[in-house]
């Protein structure tokens, strides 16, 4: 690894000042478990590690109003244990607790793993389908809130320019009717990569599906909102028919590629096989 400049701000003004002044060089780290790999492979080669790690402002869980807000530098293992986000959003404590292994979990966070933009992030999937907002600042001090669908652009690629900070996550309260369920699927059950995932919401009403929200990982360049398969379903019953005819509108939504993990067939198989599961799940 090159060496690298290292700053560590105490509070979110300090940030915000070195953020202004290094704008162009600065590059953010908060749990380094992607950052780091990519260093020492030279992938990246920051010259200024401005450390967030520790940094409370933009850590923790809480519900306002409406909503649940999670920090930008909150662990995917505090995630994984929060009875808010066990109550609230099932499908994201699903997704935290595989993320991983434990020591992964511990240093990792919600905002790298997003930021990082992986078509694999395991909590994208599950943010895509609560429709959760990012909330970022740029260096200037400027506030914008971007939809998780919009926040990833394309594969690796982003939201965020340079000199932002992505602060915290909010997640509307699901109403209390809504039914969620979430599948990664992995070459092993622990600390595996995910091979295909997905994750969806539904809200059910005399016989029908009123509302659905669905969302994949690993089975396009970005993590995706099914839009198409969510338009198909709602205002209709969860049959036979109904689960062959999502099968042939989800192979249209998804574009995978293969890899050492599985090829573009077996990604296409077991991706029907698991929404198939999980829209049941959710439905029954
Ligand atoms: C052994 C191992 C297993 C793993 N398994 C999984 C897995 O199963 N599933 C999975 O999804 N991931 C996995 N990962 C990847 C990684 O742990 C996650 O993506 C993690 O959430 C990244 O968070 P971090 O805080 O470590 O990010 P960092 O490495 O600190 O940062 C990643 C990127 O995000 C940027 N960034 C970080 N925080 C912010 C912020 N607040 N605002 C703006 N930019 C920011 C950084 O500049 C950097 O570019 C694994 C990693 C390891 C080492």
């Amino acid at each position: 690894m090159k060496n690298v400049e290292y700053y560590k701000p105490q509070d979110l003004s300090e940030l915000q000042e070195f953020m202004q002044a290094h704008t162009a060089r600065a590059v953010l780290i908060a749990g380094g478990t992607n950052l780091i790999h990519q260093m020492r492979s030279g992938e990246k080669e920051p010259e200024v590690l401005v450390d967030i790690s520790e940094l409370e402002d933009l850590t923790g869980i809480k519900v306002e109003d409406s909503y649940i807000i999670i920090g930008a530098v909150t662990s995917i293992a505090e995630i994984a244990a929060s009875p808010i986000i066990g109550q609230h959003c099932p499908i994201l404590s699903a997704a935290a607790k595989q993320l991983g292994n434990p020591l992964t979990r511990n240093r990792a966070t919600i905002g790298g793993n997003l930021a990082n933009a992986s078509p694999c992030a395991d909590t994208a999937p599950p943010l895509l389908a609560l429709e959760a907002e990012i909330h970022i600042t740029n260096a200037e001090g400027q506030a914008r809130t971007v939809p998780a669908d919009k926040f990833f652009m394309n594969y690796k690629w982003t939201h965020l320019n340079k000199g932002d900070v992505m602060t915290r996550i909010t997640v509307p309260k699901p109403n209390v009717s809504a039914k969620g369920s979430h599948t990664k699927l992995g070459l092993r059950k622990a600390a595996a990569i995910c091979v295909a995932s997905v994750a969806l919401m539904l809200e059910n009403e005399e016989g029908a599906v009123k509302r659905a929200r669905i969302a994949f990982g690993s089975v396009a360049p970005k993590p995706i909102r099914a839009y198409r398969l969510e338009q198909y379903i709602e205002g209709k019953s969860v049959d036979d028919k109904l689960l062959s005819d999502c099968g042939q509108l989800l192979q249209e939504e998804i574009s995978p590629i293969g890899d050492i993990r599985g090829s573009e067939s077996y990604r296409r198989f077991a991706t029907a096989s698991i929404f198939n599961r999980n829209l049941l799940q959710a439905w029954l």
